[in-house]
């Protein structure tokens, strides 16, 4: 099926993701299975139609209800982190915002559940994935600080909005042996990733980053 809304114009071509790929690669992403993924993923059907040509830069860009998506080196960054080279099973991302980390994922990992809180932008993020016929995502509205307790144990979890603290209650949905990447700190804020085993947990940091504010509560819009 043609997405005429989306269609036309250069910025669709494989030749401008291929572009991003290659800037990907001189930021420092080595996960060849992630940039595999950016390579096929659309970046361009998850943005505003006015922002579209400047989907493949790397920038972060508004989504509305005053949320960003992600930049591209930040989805690669955190999409490597969350791999650690190996394959993903069952992970969980909390903060859909328009899908496009998510349809990454569902690249990456056997199945994906993501929470997104504000009701407009899932709906949003639905009709994206739906258009890209990736069926191994389940999208969920509410609030991603509680999880997906039914669904868990989890393999792997992100968190695309910051927090202060790594959320107990996530920590508990994870498997032991899982990892868990985040946005932590409230002004500073580092990526973060933390590792579940039989003992409890370790936690290792990386990059400044800036994210949004992980928010309590769902808003139906
Ligand atoms: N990966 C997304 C990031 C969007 S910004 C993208 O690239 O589009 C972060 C998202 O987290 C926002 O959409 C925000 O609404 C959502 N969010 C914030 N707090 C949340 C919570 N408690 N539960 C679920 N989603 C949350």
């Amino acid at each position: 099926m043609v997405n005429v809304h989306h269609s036309g114009i250069g910025m669709t071509s494989q030749r401008t993701r291929a572009r991003m790929i290659e800037r990907l690669r001189e930021q420092g992403i080595r996960d060849e299975v992630v940039l595999g993924a950016m390579s096929a993923t659309p970046r361009h059907i998850f943005v505003e139609e006015i922002l579209a040509s400047r989907a493949y830069d790397d920038l972060a860009l508004p989504i509305n209800f005053g949320q960003t998506i992600s930049s591209p080196f930040i989805v690669a960054r955190m999409s490597e982190l969350l791999r650690a080279g190996m394959g993903l099973g069952r992970v969980l991302e909390v903060g859909s915002g328009c899908g496009y980390q998510t349809a990454v994922l569902a690249r990456l990992a056997r199945e994906v559940y993501s929470i997104e809180r504000i009701g407009p932008l899932l709906m949003r993020a639905r009709a994206r994935l739906r258009e890209l016929r990736l069926g191994n995502v389940r999208l969920k509205h509410g609030d991603g600080l509680l999880g997906l307790p039914e669904c868990a144990p989890f393999d792997a979890i992100m968190l695309t909005a910051a927090t202060a603290h790594v959320p107990s209650s996530l920590l508990e949905q994870l498997a032991i042996g899982g990892r868990m990447v985040l946005p932590k700190g409230s002004q500073d804020q580092r990526l973060c990733v933390v590792e579940r085993d039989a003992e409890g947990c370790v936690e290792t940091v990386f990059d400044e980053v800036r994210f949004v504010p992980m928010l309590p509560g769902v808003l139906k819009g």
